[in-house]
């Protein structure tokens, strides 16, 4: 099968990457990201061992939540921008948010989760005008905004640097990151895609987004 094959060689780079960096492959978590693919991609992924799932759009996993069988232990993360019509849906179906870039989206979500919910910040760390996520400088206020809210857990910061073919060009956004979760006394990172995530593991991310590396192309829709 090739998505065995596939997590085989994900697996390798990553070990290759906590080497070179000189820690333990436990403490990377890789979230296999299924946006676009239907339900049964995360039924193979799972059987393959893996837990953890990401997924763009809140409405898309809403549609294809219900294929899915009981799959314990399984994490749902979301990692892209959450509207804020759509927060309650979204403590529904997920675990862990990993876009709150608002203290408003935050309250929202606070006051609709049902059970407690991992939180990441997302942080925007380029002028790209299309991105979303915090400035870095508003960070201590989002930070006490979510502290604030007792059924929110802050686990950390997640960024997504502009799109390049060189890994290279990444590696400055993934060092900024993780230097203002050590400032922030932050554990986790969430930084890195299938072109990027040896640099990123290098660099302290604690958790890696993979999609195409595991799934292959993703078909436009
Ligand atoms: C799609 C996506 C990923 C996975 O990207 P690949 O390049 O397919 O690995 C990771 N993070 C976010 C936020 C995404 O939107």
């Amino acid at each position: 099968m090739v998505l065995s094959e596939n997590l085989s060689q994900v697996e390798e780079r990553i070990h290759a990457a906590c080497a070179r960096a000189g820690r333990s492959r436990s403490s990377v978590t890789l979230i296999a990201v299924t946006k676009v693919f239907p339900a049964q991609a995360i039924v193979d992924a799972y059987a393959l061992g893996l837990r953890d799932f990401g997924e763009n759009y809140v409405q898309e996993f809403d549609a294809k939540a219900p294929g899915l069988p009981e799959l314990p232990g399984a994490r749902f993360h979301l990692i892209g921008h959450l509207q804020s019509n759509k927060s309650r849906r979204a403590t529904d179906l997920f675990q862990v948010i990993q876009t709150v870039d608002t203290p408003r989206l935050a309250q929202r979500l606070h006051e609709q989760a049902r059970w407690p919910m991992e939180v990441f910040l997302e942080v925007k760390l380029s002028g790209e005008e299309a991105k979303h996520g915090a400035a870095p400088e508003s960070l201590p206020v989002l930070m006490a905004a979510v502290r604030g809210c007792s059924r929110l857990q802050l686990s950390g910061l997640m960024t997504m640097p502009p799109w390049s073919e060189d890994p290279e060009d990444s590696r400055p956004y993934f060092r900024r990151l993780r230097e203002l979760a050590d400032a922030h006394h932050l554990p986790a990172l969430s930084m890195g895609m299938s072109n990027d995530f040896e640099a990123a593991i290098e660099e302290g991310a604690t958790h890696v987004r993979i999609g195409t590396a595991l799934f292959g192309k993703r078909v436009k829709r």
